[in-house]
């Protein structure tokens, strides 16, 4: 079985200044579907040589026509991509689904996020505003926002299409000249995109994909002297190379790695409300989020019955075809079942099971399929409450007090998101202000959702923020002049 056809783009190619080219040296990359195993297309293996071109193509389009634009102009480009996304949305959702095995419905919500992201972008490019200081009299003092130039995108393979609206639309909307290197597990719906944004009147240069590996063209993106801002999103390991690449150049990185986040559950929290949302915001994406709530921190007097409750969900949950929409889909690759399945067998020696979900008979045996798991009565410095496992894996920690959950809470080397179930206004606002992370939800929990927030980590959770308008800010630097006309 190879890709649908009908295709506006050539999955096996590069998009470097407007041109759409195999990698130099001809390599590709197979492409999988973790749903069935079975070979579906293949990518572009880039190389530093590509990276080199792309970086030179941002280049030439800062120095002209889309470096010409009013912000005005790039603001109408990003709605026009939003219309044809929306347009394209179904084939979007099928493309993803097919390449990295999320269930069709949340690839539909995937491809509905790409298109606001560019539709909230593309209105605020022209909103983005400098100030005028008091200083001395005779002078007058104002600040410009302006693009960093060549930014380079580094993405995982989880949430691909939300993952690039978010850093690509918003470096775009400030002017930036965009370097993409997709994940080599999810690159078709970048590519894709990328396409579309030509089809809106991206002027050719403004966004550059480069397919291909990690420690190739990943590595010469982020090292590259004439890159002057990195976004990455991914793992601690590959962010920490990142970060130490850039510093040789002396640039900004925004990095937006792991997280380990708690559901913290008070026992005068509107239960009814929290459960579906205690297992769902781990379950998506069969667990490979970085803001999954990993973690549910449960206090004493209703532990067993929120057990009891979370344990039969559990039992009703079903990993099948990514086509359908099952609860879960495949993990991505038999590299990350392999990870996974590793933890649960640990969770099984040492620790208690509370339910788990299974496996429906139509999945092929070659898809990498993961039935969910819950473990209770876990102790909160276990490696399964501390270590990102990225799957359907789920603990369940009781605790006396709130003194002690923010002492659980904060215990991690993670910080991204938390959230609170409490009817308690008072104990609400003193665990938003006390916990260590960069995003609180109070009765209720976007995993990451909400293009209009501001998202990112404290701790090994990363640094610098994306989404929202903040992110605008990250994508410009901020230039002084003072005007002596006294
Ligand atoms: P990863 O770090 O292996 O890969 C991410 C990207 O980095 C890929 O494009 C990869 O090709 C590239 N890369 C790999 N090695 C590189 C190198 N040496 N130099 C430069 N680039 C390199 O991560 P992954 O396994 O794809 O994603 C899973 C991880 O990402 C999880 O830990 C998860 O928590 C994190 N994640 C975080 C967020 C967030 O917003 N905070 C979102 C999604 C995923």
């Amino acid at each position: 079985m190879t890709i649908q056809t009908g295709l506006w783009f050539d999955p096996a190619k590069l998009l470097i200044g407007g041109h759409w080219r195999p990698a130099t040296g001809g390599a590709s990359i197979p492409v999988e579907n973790p749903s069935t195993g079975e070979a579906i297309a293949s990518i572009a293996a880039g190389t530093a040589d590509d990276v080199e071109a792309a970086v030179s193509a941002g280049e030439v389009a800062l120095d002209g026509e889309w470096g010409a634009m009013t912000a005005t102009e790039r603001g109408r480009i990003l709605m026009r991509l939003s219309r044809l996304v929306e347009e394209r949305a179904e084939t979007l959702a099928h493309l993803e689904s097919a390449d990295i095995g999320k269930p069709i419905a949340q690839a539909r919500n995937d491809a509905k996020a790409l298109a606001r992201y560019f539709e909230f972008y593309g209105g605020a490019a022209d909103k983005v505003m400098g100030e005028t200081i008091p200083y001395q009299a005779g002078t007058t003092v104002l600040t410009l926002r302006e693009p960093h130039g060549v930014t380079a995108h580094i993405i995982p393979w989880n949430y691909p299409m939300q993952i690039l609206g978010r850093s690509v639309g918003a470096a775009l909307a400030m002017g930036n000249a965009c370097v993409l290197k997709p994940a080599e597990d999810a690159s078709l719906s970048a590519l894709a995109v990328a396409a579309l944004a030509e089809e809106a009147g991206l002027p050719a240069g403004a966004l550059n994909v480069v397919t291909g590996w990690g420690h190739e063209v990943g590595a010469a993106l982020s090292a590259h002297p004439r890159v002057h801002h990195v976004s990455f999103t991914g793992s601690v390991g590959t962010g920490r190379r990142i970060q130490t690449a850039a510093a040789e150049n002396v640039v900004p990185v925004t990095l937006e790695l792991g997280g380990k986040s708690p559901h913290i559950v008070f026992d005068d929290c509107d239960l009814g409300a929290a459960l579906p949302t205690l297992v769902g915001a781990c379950i998506q994406a069969a667990g490979q989020t970085c803001s999954a709530a990993s973690r549910v921190l449960v206090q004493r007097g209703i532990y067993d019955e929120v057990k009891n409750r979370m344990a039969a969900a559990y039992r009703a949950l079903v990993a099948g075809p990514a086509s359908e929409s099952f609860d879960l889909g495949p993990l991505v690759s038999a590299k990350q079942k392999d990870i996974v399945a590793r933890y649960i067998a640990k969770g099984r020696a040492e620790l208690t099971v509370a339910a788990e979900g299974r496996i429906h008979e139509s999945a092929p045996a070659a898809g990498h399929y993961v039935a969910p798991v819950l473990f209770s009565d876990v102790p909160a410095d276990h490696a399964l409450a501390q270590e990102e496992i990225f799957g359907p894996v789920q603990v369940m920690i009781p605790f006396a007090d709130e003194a002690e959950a923010i002492r659980i809470a904060n215990g991690t080397e993670y910080g991204l998101v938390a959230g609170i179930w409490t009817e308690n206004g008072r104990r609400q606002m003193r665990l938003a202000r006390k916990l260590h992370c960069g995003q609180v939800f109070v009765n209720n929990y976007g995993a990451g959702g909400g293009v209009e927030l501001p998202f990112g980590g404290v701790g090994k959770s990363g640094h610098g923020r994306e989404k929202g308008f903040e992110a605008l800010y990250g994508f410009s630097r901020l230039k002084t002049v003072s005007i002596r006309h006294g």
